[in-house]
């Protein structure tokens, strides 16, 4: 059977001079891609993904004008040997695969495909010969429309010059280059970027630096009783400052040229640290003058929240020859607390570093604290056997300590039977008293008496999140309810607060009352270290659940 315009004979050439040789795999990819193209509309400009890497993408640039390196063809790699040929305007088009239960009728071509039997046994001229017999009735063909993503050409716009390597880049990847961050394909040596240090300070042996500007502050460090500069950049050294210099160790020391000629184009740490502060705190953040070896610390100016903006740690961290550290993010803290630290590393930062740290911080803080507000909670229990009274309600009072030891306070409470209309009227009470969270508990699994979740759901509960990858609480539920203008913020608390002292609810509650909201995203991210090693003691915060 002829591939398109070519005979079989012919496409076999085709395939030595582009694939090396012959490839059973081109050679049905070549069948494939006729069969695609013949069932779109005459006229149809399209568009190839390929679902291997193997073989499949060869053909496909044989035979069209589709190929890698303009984008129309599209190498998604399933493992599977299929092909989509799509219009390359509404992403409609034809899926193209090979059916093994009409692959079973060509044995050598069977037994090739599914590797049954060593190459050297294969009987290479029987397999191109079943090959050519079998032509596209080996193929399935269906109906597809493929996703946005894969349909046109990306346009890369702002185009920057990564400050590592000194390459061009999309700057959508990140404030370096991804081959820079780590995924280069070769390894990569350690840059020498040192030898552009900037000649504005000077190294001296301690005794000629009398009279000389210490370069930068100078650590004393007394194992276990003290660590503190003894010396601060800028401050003039005098004769008597030799010997407690020699005494720290220091038999050369940096010193600051008096004229600032070379450091056109640099920046001292000290000024670095302070411009990178005042961009990266927000609310709540408070920090001092002067940095202490070059280094801002940030504190806690009430209690709260601590909040970071983790794309932005990560954009700032990935700059070269800067560093944030930070507490974990939704950690609730003290005022005063320590909570992170920023520096330059080297004394002199080049100025394109310095730039480019700046620009990571724009558009908004990267740390705040968010006072928990005192939230005027409802709680309703819902279960027929708690309501009946066969069994003696257990949550009211272990969510209301919750909820009073970070300040808020419980207005409303109601014990209602698995039955919707009693707990919708129970609901509307507490809205209408005028609280702002709402905590339901039980009614969250999949049982059919647990109607509670339908219950908020038919109420008009938005922005829901629920079956969060956490241990426990993997059932709760959070969600929006607007009433009269407002929004009341609603968390489903499933049965295991009952038994484990700390839960799921523990770690979203700060969150709540600190007015943030909380996405799939969010519950996401707690994944990872969401599970809890239900130890004896709870010793809780100090241990790893939820970080
Ligand atoms: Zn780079």
């Amino acid at each position: 059977m002829n591939i398109g315009a070519y005979s079989f004979e012919e496409f076999c050439r085709l395939a030595e001079n582009f694939h090396g040789y012959a490839a059973p795999g081109v050679l049905i990819g070549g069948y494939m891609v006729e069969k695609a193209r013949q069932a779109l509309p005459e006229g149809t400009l399209f568009e190839a993904v390929v679902e291997s890497p193997k073989c499949l993408p060869d053909a496909v640039q044989l035979l069209t004008l589709c190929s890698t390196g303009n984008q129309r063809l599209k190498i998604h790699n399933l493992g599977r040997y299929a092909l989509s040929l799509f219009d390359k305007y509404s992403g409609k088009g034809i899926r193209v695969s090979l059916d093994p239960e009409r692959m079973s009728a060509w044995p050598e071509l069977y037994s090739w495909f599914f590797k049954k039997k060593p190459k050297k046994e294969q009987d290479s001229a029987k397999l191109l010969k079943e090959i050519e017999n079998a032509g596209d009735a080996i193929c399935k063909i269906e109906p597809v429309t493929v996703r946005p993503n894969f349909v046109g050409t990306r346009k890369m716009s702002n185009i920057v010059v990564c400050p590592a390597c000194g390459e061009a880049y999309p700057g959508t990847d990140g404030p370096i280059c991804r081959g820079c961050q780590g995924e280069a394909p070769y390894m990569v040596r350690a840059d020498d970027k040192l030898e552009n240090r900037p000649c504005v300070s000077r190294i001296v042996p301690v005794e000629d630096s009398v009279g000389q500007i210490a370069a930068h502050d100078m650590t004393r460090i007394e194992p276990g009783q003290f660590k503190g500069p003894e010396f601060h950049a800028g401050q003039r050294i005098s004769a008597g400052d030799v010997c407690r210099l020699q005494q720290m160790g220091r038999f050369n020391v940096a010193i600051q040229e008096e004229s600032q000629e070379g450091a056109r184009g640099y920046v001292h740490e000290n000024e670095a640290a302070e411009a990178f502060a005042s961009r990266m705190a927000g609310q709540g953040i408070s920090w001092n003058l002067p940095p202490r070896e070059g280094k801002i610390d940030f504190r806690a100016e009430y209690d709260g929240l601590f909040c970071v903006d983790l794309e932005k740690l990560r954009n700032f961290n990935l700059v070269p020859n800067v560093m944030v550290a930070c507490r974990q993010d939704s950690t609730l803290v003290k005022k005063d607390a320590p909570l992170a630290g920023t520096r330059a590393i080297p004394l002199f930062l080049d100025g394109k570093d310095y730039a480019l740290a700046l620009e990571t911080l724009a558009g908004g803080p990267l740390f705040e604290v968010k006072a928990l507000r005192k939230a005027r909670a409802g709680i309703i229990v819902t279960g027929t056997e708690v309501f009946t009274g066969l069994i003696e309600d257990k949550f009211i009072p272990i969510i209301s300590a919750k909820l009073l030891n970070l300040g808020s306070e419980v207005v409303q409470t109601a014990i209602v039977p698995d039955e919707k209309k009693m707990q919708t009227e129970a609901l509307a009470a507490m809205l209408e008293a005028g609280v702002d969270l709402v905590l339901t508990t039980g009614g969250l699994s999949v049982d059919p008496d647990d109607i509670t979740r339908q219950t908020l759901l038919e109420y008009g509960l938005r922005d829901v999140v629920h079956g969060i990858p956490v241990l426990p609480g993997t059932m709760s539920l959070y969600g929006i309810i607007d009433y009269q203008g407002r929004e009341v913020q609603v968390l489903g608390v499933p049965a295991c607060a009952l038994y484990y002292k700390t839960t799921f609810l523990d770690l979203v509650l700060p969150r709540v009352l600190a007015g943030r909201s909380f996405t799939r995203k969010d519950a996401v991210n707690l994944a990872e270290g969401g599970y809890c090693l239900n130890c004896k003691v709870c010793a809780w915060p100090k241990c790893s659940f939820g970080k």
